[in-house]
């Protein structure tokens, strides 16, 4: 394990290094020139987006200016990632400035999936997507209810928006 992540670590700056001094430009939708794989710094966390070839939306900057702060824990959400709806428990919850809310009442504010912020993956309630959006999908709990049966429920990658159930509000 520590050798294959030590590979892999390696693949990403090779690759990272060659795309930054030989990679070609591509043309992205959003109107900018972008290169393929390049490291960006959100809110000051450095991170690598590897962008699709054949379809290129946005480019790295874009990307990176629909990122967000987690309501609660303030690190980076960017697009793709699952998030969280949670309502604020506490009476003396101070709403930090930075706060992105889902729905106002009851209050539900978009947060990450990080071990310490979320209770566990039950509470994936959706995606982050472009250009700066929640995208519903069923969290485990929803499912479990709407799909009742005596067939246990497979939540087996929460992190992939491909394996989650869409909001059929969401489809349209
Ligand atoms: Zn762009
Ligand atoms: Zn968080």
């Amino acid at each position: 394990m520590e050798i294959k992540a030590k590979f892999k670590k390696l693949y990403w700056n090779t690759s990272l290094l060659f795309c930054r001094f030989l990679g070609r430009k591509y043309q992205a939708k959003c109107g900018h020139k972008t290169k393929l794989i390049a490291e960006v710094k959100i809110f000051g966390e450095k991170t690598i987006f590897w962008l699709n070839k054949k379809n290129i939306k946005y480019c790295q900057q874009c990307l990176v200016d629909m990122s967000i702060k987690c309501s609660w824990c303030g690190k980076s959400i960017t697009v793709r990632d699952p998030v969280t709806l949670c309502t604020p428990m506490k009476k003396d919850f101070q709403m930090p400035e930075w706060a992105v809310i889902y729905k106002k009442v009851p209050l539900q504010l978009v947060g990450c999936l990080r071990w310490e912020c979320a209770e566990s993956g039950v509470d994936r309630a959706g995606f982050w997507i472009a250009p700066g959006k929640v995208h519903r999908v069923l969290s485990p709990l929803e499912m479990l209810i709407a799909y009742s049966s005596e067939n246990p429920i497979i939540c087996n990658n929460l992190e992939n928006i491909k394996n989650a159930i869409s909001y059929p509000s969401e489809n349209q």
